[in-house]
C-alpha cells in the first residue's frame, strides 16, 4: 500500500488513532466467524461524520480498500479486511445525539451498542424492539446487517426501525438514508453509516412465556405456525430442538427446558412469547392457546410467568450459541432462513446429512421470520472437521435454496458466504457499480 496513505491518516487524526504492524489489535484481523484472520496495513479510529468523509477521500484518491467494522460480533467475516487496507473503526461513535420527544425517535452515531440504544429507549418509557442475539453489537453493525432477531416475526428488523440516517460514500460525499435505501443491509460495501435516526415504540405492559413440548419435530413446527394463526401475534415462536436444548443444558449446568416427559425423550420444544397491555389479556391468550393443546399435540404446557422464570429461560435460549463455543471440541455455525412449512424438513435433513459424516447437527429457528441457525458439533480432529464442513456447506446452502430458503440468514453473506449469493450479490454489485465505482469499500464480499 502507498504508505502516503497512512502518513496522510496520520496527519489528519494524529498518531493516536492511526495504528499500524504490532499495535494492530489482534481482534481487527477476524470477528466471530472461524476463517482465519487477515491483518489490515492500519487501523483508524473515527469520531465523526467529517473523520469518516476524510478516510474515504484518501482512501479514494490512493485506491486503497477500506472495511468497515463496528463491534466485530458479525459471524460471517463482513468486517473482516481480507484484501488488507484499512480498518475504518466506527466503535468510538459511540454517542447518543439526540432524544426527540414529540417524534419519538433517537438519534444516535453508528457506534453506539445495541445494548445501549434499548436502555436509552427504556429510559423515556420506551421501547427499540429489534434484538439480535448479542446486544454488545454496534447499531450500525445492526443497520448495516439488517439484523433480525427472535422478535422480528412481530416486530420486523432493523430496517423497520430507521427513521433516516446519514451515510458516506466512497468518494467521501454525504448520501441521506431512509429506510428503503441500498445502504442498510449492504455489509458496509456500498457506503459507511455515520447516523442513524431510530422509531421507538411503546412496550408491552405484561407478558409471559409458554413452553410447548413435542415428540416430534413436524409437530412442533406445525403447532409454531397455529399458535401464528391464532391472532395472539406472539412476539417469539421459536421452534428449540432438544439435541440443543440438552448440549447447551449441560453445558451452563443450568437446565431448563424439556429434554424428557414421562420417561420419553421430547424431540422439540416452542416457546412462545405472548404480551399485552395487562396481565389479564395475557392470560386470555394463554388459554386460547391452552384450549388448543390436543390439536397441537403437544405434551404439555409450561407457563413462565415470573420475573425469575422468564429470565432464566431468556437465558438458557441465548446460552446455545455461547455453549457451543465453549463446550464442543469443534463446531460451526450456519445461520439460514427457511418458510416456517420446511423447517421440520430442513433439520430432518441437516441431522442426516451430518450425521453421515460423524458430527451431530442440532438446532433452533425464530418461526415466522424463518431465521434458523444450526450448530455442528464434532469431537474429531479440527483438520479434520474443516475439510467435513467444506464438504458439507455447499450442500446445506443447496438444500436451503430448494426448500425457497435464503442462505443469508440473518447474519449476511461476508466473505464466509458471498461465493454462494447468487442474485443477492448481482443486485449490490449494480448498486455498488454506481455508489463505489472504484470499489474500494469492503472488497471480497458479496458486491464483488
Ligand atoms: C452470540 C451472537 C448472537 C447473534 N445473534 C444474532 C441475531 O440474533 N440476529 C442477527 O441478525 N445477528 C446476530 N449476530 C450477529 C451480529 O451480532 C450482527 O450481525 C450485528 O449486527 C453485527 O454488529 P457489529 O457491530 O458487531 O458489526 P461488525 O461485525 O463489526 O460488522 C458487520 C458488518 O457490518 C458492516 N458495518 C459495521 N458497521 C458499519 C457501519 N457503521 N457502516 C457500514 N457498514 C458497517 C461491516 O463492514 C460488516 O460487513 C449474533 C452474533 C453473536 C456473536
Amino acid at each position: 500500500m502507498n504508505t502516503n496513505v497512512i502518513e496522510n491518516l496520520k496527519a489528519a487524526f494524529g498518531e493516536g488513532r492511526v495504528f499500524t504492524g504490532e499495535a494492530i489489535g489482534a481482534d481487527f484481523c477476524h470477528d466471530e466467524y472461524p476463517g482465519g484472520n487477515f491483518a489490515p496495513d492500519a487501523v483508524v479510529e473515527t469520531q465523526s461524520t467529517d473523520d469518516v468523509s476524510v478516510v474515504l477521500k484518501i482512501c479514494s484518491e490512493n485506491d486503497v480498500p477500506v472495511t468497515v467494522r463496528g463491534a466485530g460480533t458479525g459471524q460471517v467475516g463482513g468486517s473482516v479486511p481480507i484484501k488488507g487496507g484499512i480498518v475504518l473503526s466506527v466503535k468510538g461513535m459511540d454517542k447518543i445525539l439526540e432524544f426527540n420527544e414529540a417524534e419519538r425517535t433517537l438519534r444516535v452515531q453508528p457506534g453506539v451498542l445495541l445494548q445501549d440504544v434499548k436502555s436509552e429507549a427504556e429510559s423515556h418509557g420506551l421501547y427499540y424492539p429489534p434484538d439480535p442475539g448479542e446486544k454488545t453489537s454496534t447499531i450500525g453493525g445492526n443497520a448495516a446487517t439488517d439484523a433480525g432477531g427472535p422478535c422480528a416475526v412481530k416486530y420486523g428488523g432493523t430496517r423497520d426501525y430507521i427513521v433516516d440516517g446519514v451515510a458516506i460514500l466512497a468518494d467521501g460525499s454525504v448520501k441521506k438514508l431512509n429506510d428503503a435505501e441500498e445502504i442498510i443491509g449492504s455489509e458496509g460495501t456500498l457506503g459507511v453509516i455515520c447516523e442513524l435516526t431510530l422509531r421507538l415504540i411503546d412496550k408491552p405492559k405484561a407478558d409471559a412465556i409458554l413452553l410447548l413440548p413435542f415428540m416430534d419435530t413436524e409437530s412442533c413446527v406445525k403447532a409454531a405456525q397455529t399458535v401464528l394463526g391464532t391472532g395472539c401475534s406472539p412476539a417469539v415462536v421459536e421452534y428449540m430442538d432438544t439435541d440443543m436444548v440438552e448440549f447447551s443444558g449441560n453445558v451452563t449446568g443450568n437446565p431448563v427446558f424439556p429434554v424428557e416427559m414421562d420417561g420419553e425423550r421430547v424431540a422439540a420444544t416452542l416457546m412462545a412469547v405472548l404480551e399485552g397491555e395487562d396481565d389479564d389479556l395475557v392470560m386470555e391468550q394463554m388459554e386460547s392457546i391452552a384450549e388448543l393443546a390436543e390439536e397441537l399435540e403437544c405434551l404439555d404446557i409450561l407457563v413462565g410467568d415470573t420475573t425469575t422464570m422468564k429470565r432464566d429461560m431468556w437465558a438458557a435460549h441465548d446460552a446455545f450459541h455461547t455453549s457451543m463455543e465453549s463446550g464442543a471440541k469443534n463446531s460451526f455455525e450456519y445461520n439460514i432462513t427457511v418458510p416456517a412449512v420446511n423447517i421440520a424438513e430442513m433439520v430432518e435433513w441437516v441431522k442426516a446429512a451430518a450425521e453421515e459424516k460423524g458430527m451431530k447437527a442440532m438446532a433452533y429457528a425464530h418461526v415466522g421470520s424463518g431465521g434458523m441457525h444450526i450448530h455442528i458439533a464434532f469431537d474429531g480432529e479440527r483438520d479434520e472437521f474443516k475439510s467435513l464442513i467444506n464438504e458439507l456447506t455447499p450442500a446445506v446452502y443447496e438444500k436451503c435454496t430448494a426448500l425457497g430458503g435464503d442462505i443469508r440468514g440473518e447474519y449476511g453473506f461476508g466473505y464466509a458466504k458471498a461465493p454462494f449469493a447468487g442474485d443477492a450479490g448481482s443486485k449490490l454489485k449494480a448498486a455498488k457499480a454506481e455508489l463505489d465505482p472504484k470499489g474500494i469499500l469492503n472488497p471480497g464480499k458479496v458486491a464483488d
